[in-house]
């Protein structure tokens, strides 16, 4: 049984306090996408952890935590999480390495960071930790896989020709200092060494466990929005976000993923530019992001404020359909409280026309919100562990959000905590 864990925003939607909570039921927990440019926040009994690059499973003694095919691996960042959660007292997680990950190299890195500086005003607002100039190489074909470090020969040759290529861009497009195959050799090998006791055939490990009937946990990073196909492109992350992916990233049979739980945020924020039409400014969204998630809504890896907005039934719809969610969970409810009344987009208007169809970036660009108002329910939520409990105006914003996503949400989080959840 392979369930998928994702979300239908922009990211931040509170994936990793699901994933945690849904590991202590699962075997294997992989991370099919993405590297370390995000966070997950994560609190349970042993404190409150950020984690970028670890699955938020290795948090359960009894799972398997894997980085699959498909995640950019930044090879010092994995063990540099992993010591600091066994420094605070985690139990050593059980890791495995998908022998064709892709390694972030050092200058992806640089590249990052140099196109953010040559862009300057007109940045992608990338989080420079290598993640764009990685998937252009993967799909270039001048990736290296994890595979790769164990063959030294071959490994030099490939650098060399790669070494020639990125040397022109470094000294005539960015003017800085060029990179050498010997450097990146020596730190290759110090990859080698950390990665060797735990590299797999992951795909080959993940079909019998399936064949033993163990329960499979694939962890997206990001949300709907943040998929280069299907999300706001150009302003976009370079991996797909998507369950779908997953059965590529992790290397399962798509048939297999039959439960695509679809995590959406109960207001809107967002990190980095985009399209995002629900946005609010000033001290409304100033109180919200104070408010907002656990202690504030300020981004896990980067510390920027993150954008808020109202609910989007438009893009968490669309959101929960590119996904093919076969349930919700409602997040971060809990924060609303303290509103009279609460504002949800249920159309963009475009041209004077209004839809309920989640457009192209250039309709998104021209999209004005069209707000139903709901009345708020003006009180504490957290604690409160039965559906039935919850203050009847917060039960009607649960409603009127299911109804619209067109999806049943199955559980509702009133805080972090990894036992602040209500099942319905
Ligand atoms: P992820 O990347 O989807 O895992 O989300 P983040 O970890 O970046 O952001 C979610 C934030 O909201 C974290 O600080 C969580 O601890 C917090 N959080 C998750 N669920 C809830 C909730 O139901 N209520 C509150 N107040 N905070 C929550």
């Amino acid at each position: 049984m392979v369930t998928a864990i994702v979300g239908a925003n922009w990211g931040d939607e509170g994936k990793g306090k699901i994933t945690d909570m849904l590991s202590e039921e699962s075997d294997i927990v992989v991370r099919f996408q993405g590297g370390s440019n995000a966070g997950h926040t994560i609190v349970n009994d042993y404190g409150k952890f950020v984690l970028h690059i670890l699955p938020s499973g290795v948090f359960s003694d009894h799972t398997t935590s894997i980085i699959g095919n498909g995640v950019a691996l930044n090879v010092p960042d994995l063990f540099r999480e992993m010591n600091e959660i066994v420094e605070r007292g985690v139990p050593q997680p059980k890791i495995l390495v998908s022998d064709r990950a892709q390694i972030v190299m050092p200058y992806h890195i640089l590249f990052d960071q140099y196109e953010e500086e040559r862009l300057a005003g007109k940045s992608f607002g990338s989080t420079k930790s290598g993640i764009a100039p990685f998937y252009s190489d993967k799909y270039a074909k001048i990736g290296v896989q994890v595979a790769e470090l164990f063959d030294e020969e071959a490994l030099r040759e490939k650098l060399e020709n790669i070494c020639v290529q990125k040397n022109v861009l470094l000294e005539h497009l960015y003017h800085k200092p060029t990179i050498d195959v010997d450097e990146i050799m020596n730190t290759l090998k110090e990859y080698r060494k950390m990665v060797e006791p735990y590299v797999c055939d992951v795909s080959h490990y993940l079909d019998q466990a399936r064949k033993e009937g163990k329960r499979i946990l694939l962890e997206g990073q990001l949300g709907s929005l943040k998929d280069p196909d299907h999300g706001i492109y150009p302003m976009v992350t370079s991996s797909s976000t998507l369950a779908a992916y997953g059965a590529v990233g992790a290397g399962i049979p798509p048939y297999e993923i039959k439960r695509i739980v679809t995590v959406v945020k109960a207001y809107s924020s967002a990190v980095g530019a985009g399209e995002f039409v629900s946005e609010i400014f000033g001290d409304e969204a100033d109180e919200l992001r104070r408010r907002g998630g656990d202690g504030g809504e300020f981004g896990a890896t980067t510390g920027r404020p993150r954008r808020m907005g109202w609910f989007d039934a438009v893009a968490s719809r669309y959101g929960c359909r590119i996904q093919g969610a076969t349930e919700a969970v409602l997040t971060v409810l809990d924060v609303l409280g303290y509103l009279d009344e609460i504002p949800i987009c249920v159309g963009y208007e475009i041209d004077g026309k209004v839809t309920k169809e989640f457009p192209t970036t250039a309709g998104l660009k021209k999209a004005k919100p069209v707000y139903e108002v709901l009345p708020g329910w003006k009180e504490e939520i957290r604690g409160i562990t039965e559906y039935e409990k919850l203050p009847e105006n917060c039960r009607r914003y649960i409603e009127f959000i299911e109804k619209e996503l067109g999806v049943p949400v199955k559980m509702v989080s009133n805080g972090p905590g990894r036992s602040e959840i209500i099942h319905r």
